[in-house]
Order: C-alpha cells, then structure tokens, then sequence
C-alpha cells in the first residue's frame, strides 16, 4: 500500500477536470499537470487540491506568457531587440499572409518555366537601394559577417585588421572580437581605443592580412581625445595594398536620418561604398525597418563569390523573410519609407502624441491611480543613433495601493502585456512607440488590473 501522503496526491484525470478548458493544448497540458504532480511526490507534505492546482494553473500562465506574442511597446525604444526590433510595415504584413498561405515562385523562373534564382527580384533592388553593383541577403548581420570572413580569411591569409576601438559588444551576447575568431580569422588590432590612425592600419597590413574591417560602433559613442580615419582614407590605403575593405555598418539606415525628428547622422551603405568601401553588411530588422536578415551589399565579383561558398546555403533565408523584405526595399524606393513603422514613429508630433495621452487619462478615471502626461526621451535603439534623444509624451501613473514594481508586472502578465518602465518615482509609458490603435487595449488592460 502507498504511504498516506502519496495517496493524497490527485489523479492526472482529476485535476484536467478540475482544471476546465484552457487554450493551451491537452499534450501540453496534460505534461505541465504530470510534471507538477511528480514534483508533488518528492515533497514531504502533499497540499490540498486547491493549492495544488493554483499552482499548476501558475505554471501553465508561465508558459502562455512565453508563447510569442503581440505586446504594447511602452518604452520609447523604436527598435528593441528584447521586442522584435522593427515592427513591419502594413504592406510587408500583406505579403507574407499572400506568400505564407500559397505556392510562390521563390526559386521558379516564370519567363522559361523552369528553376529559378532565389531572390533575383530582391537582390536586383537592394543593389540599387545601396547604389552597389550587387547585393544578397543571409539570416541575419551576423550571419553576413561570419560569411564573409569566412570566405575572405584562408591560409595563410587569416589577417583580419580591425581598429581597437571597433572591438565591440552589440547586445547580450555578439562581440566582434569572437564572431571574428569563430571565423578562423586572426585579430590583428590595431590603435588604441581612442585613437587610430592611418598610419597604425598602414603598419599592421601584411602579407598575412586578409581584409580590413571597419565596424560601427553601434550602441556607444566616444567623445573627448578620439580620432579614426574616415573610410575613404582606409578604402585608399586597402587599395593600394591590394586588400578588402569590409565595413560592418550595423543599423542599415537607407534614408537620411538627420531629416527624421532631428537626428544625428547614420552612414548609408550607398555612401560608405562611395567612399571605396568593397563590401558593407547591415540588418534588414533596424533602420530599415524589415524582418531578420543580413544585408550583404558592394563589389559584383565579390558579392558572387560569397554566393558561391557552400556556406551560403546554410545562411539562406525562407521565402517568408525574402517576401516581407523585399515589399520593404520597394517601399525604400518608391519614396514610401515613411509607411515603415520605427521611421514613422520616431517624426509623429508631439501634439498628436499629448492628444493621445489626454484621451487615455480621461479614460482611466475613476480608478485607484493617479494618471498624468509626462516628458518622455524616446530613442531609435537597436544600436542605432545612441547619442540621439526623440522628445516624447507619456502617461505616467501612480498606483494608490499597489507597488510600482508590482504594477508594472502586472501590466507585463495582462493580456496583450504592457511594458513600460519606472522613472521618478512614477511608471511611465511613452505613446511613441504605443501603436495608437493599441490605445484601447491599454486602457482596457490597465482597468482589468486588480489594484
Ligand atoms: C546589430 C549589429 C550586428 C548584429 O546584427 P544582427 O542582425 O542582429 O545579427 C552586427 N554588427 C553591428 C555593428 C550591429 O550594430
């Protein structure tokens, strides 16, 4: 007979019954109520039912909560990485429904009714976006950067010359320093973190060197005692020693952001190729505003011969990411950039976003908080444009019974979740990067809440 303890624990039937429908599936379920009852059997006293089911339905929101989905981006950031960088435009959503839910003709060659070359179309337009002889596309930037250190580093010439300023860390996990080593490249720093100059890249280049790479610096800038030499002085010296240059450019802004919202200036991989570059790699999902990819532009010779490494076809990109990208770069060259989301966003008025603001705090009266505008300080994000500061507008509420950390998780775990964030004593959601047909949403979450 099972000690007394162990009788008590419930039947796996008997919990799904008492648990009712969920829209999680039952496999899932069933092995979320399985692993909780074993966890039950290691324990030395068994709750009651009602403890224990409050605990599974606790790991069941645990997991919904993981599923991907929709939230309300209340933080100002226009391209946050933890919240899927840029959201897509209107037109690149249609396509991947049209492409998604039918047969397309991604490798298929219409003219001849035979195999076709994958992309043809989208590699025909980022070329002319990026004024380049020739452009591809791979998963994602750091994908491009692998392929092509790949295919440009092979004894004995492993060289990879890089100022040590350059030598960065973008986001969790991405450093330079080890993408290159991954590669099979050697590092061959060059300058100091603050100054390098001409002559210290003259000096490291060898027989060895395999390409020079110029990589932007992304998420920081320098100020003070600092100097590079601009790409046009690097492309000269590469030239003449007969070796790459390969820039990295990171954020892939095709327009010109100093004309957005008063930005600073983000190089274009047009101008970093006129200024001699041979090849520029950037993301296809921050400020071009398109989904995951890494955008390989420059050089025909050179652009076909990274097609052709074997590699290539372990980088490629589905037809989903190929569509919804290639709607991006027409919009780019129709004119239409500011029906991209992070570019629109970051020039709507600041009049408009008070009015917004004053809509929701009139809609949230009554309730056990107090709701006022702020002054929000919204930024492009990604790794993009960190000295540049939008001016922005927030509804900041201060709950009367609840915690701001409390408060703000439970706005996390409401349906769809909303993210803002703790500032001066108040939480804080700045409407620029609040979709203004997710206005209601907002107000229906916060009023949902239990206070
Ligand atoms: C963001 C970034 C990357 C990584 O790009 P992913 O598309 O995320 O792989 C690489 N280099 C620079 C300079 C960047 O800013």
């Amino acid at each position: 007979m099972k000690p007394a303890s162990l009788r008590s624990i419930p039947a796996v039937e008997k919990v799904l019954q008492a648990l009712g429908t969920h829209d999680l599936s039952r496999p899932v379920v069933v092995a979320v109520v399985r692993r909780e009852l074993a966890a039950l059997r290691s324990s030395r006293k068994v709750p009651g039912l009602d403890t224990v089911l409050a605990r599974i339905r606790h790991s069941l929101e645990f997991l919904r909560r993981a599923r991907i989905q929709p939230v309300v981006n209340g933080t100002g950031i226009l391209v946050h990485t933890n919240l899927g960088r840029s959201p897509l435009a209107p037109a690149a959503v249609e396509t991947l429904t049209a492409i998604g839910s039918s047969y397309n003709n991604v490798e298929y060659d219409l003219s001849d009714g035979e195999r076709g070359k994958r992309a043809s179309y989208l590699e025909h337009n980022l070329a002319i976006l990026c004024r380049a002889e020739a452009a591809t596309v791979v998963n994602n930037n750091a994908a491009a950067l692998v392929l092509i250190l790949r295919h440009l580093c092979a004894a004995p010439k492993c060289d990879v010359v890089i100022s040590r300023g350059e030598l960065v860390q973008i986001g969790g996990e991405f450093r330079i320093p080890d993408i290159l080593e991954a590669s099979g490249a050697r590092l061959r720093e060059v300058g100091t973190t603050n100054k390098t100059l001409i002559c210290d890249y003259e000096k490291a280049i060898r027989r060895e060197t395999a390409l020079v790479l110029k990589v932007h610096r992304s998420n920081f800038f320098m100020e003070g005692f600092v100097e590079s030499p601009p790409t046009e002085q690097i492309a000269a010296l590469a030239r003449r020693k007969r070796v790459p240059l390969v820039e990295d450019l990171g954020s892939g802004a095709v327009t010109e952001t100093e004309k957005l919202a008063g930005l600073e200036h983000e190089p274009t991989p047009a101008e970093v190729l006129r200024h001699g570059a041979d090849l520029v790699c950037f993301s296809g999902d921050k400020l071009l505003g398109g989904p995951q990819a890494g955008i390989i532009a420059g050089n025909a010779r050179r652009v076909a011969a990274l097609k052709r490494e074997p590699f290539f076809r372990a980088l490629r990109c589905d037809k989903l990411i190929l569509s919804a990208l290639q709607t991006t770069v027409d919009l780019h060259l129709k004119g239409d950039s500011l029906d991209i989301p992070v570019l629109s966003m970051s020039g709507i008025s600041m009049d408009e976003l008070r009015t917004r603001a004053e809509h929701i705090v009139i809609a949230l009266a009554g309730l056990p908080l107090k709701a006022g505008i702020g002054a929000g300080r919204a930024q492009m994000g990604g790794g993009t444009l960190p000295r540049s500061v939008i001016p922005s507008v927030t509804v900041d509420l201060t709950p009367e019974k609840v915690a701001l950390p409390e408060f703000a998780k439970r706005l996390r775990e409401s349906v769809p979740p909303v993210i803002g964030y703790i500032s001066g004593g108040r939480f804080k959601l700045d409407l620029r990067t609040i979709f203004p047909r997710q206005d209601q949403d907002l107000v229906r979450a916060i009023r949902l809440l239990s206070l």
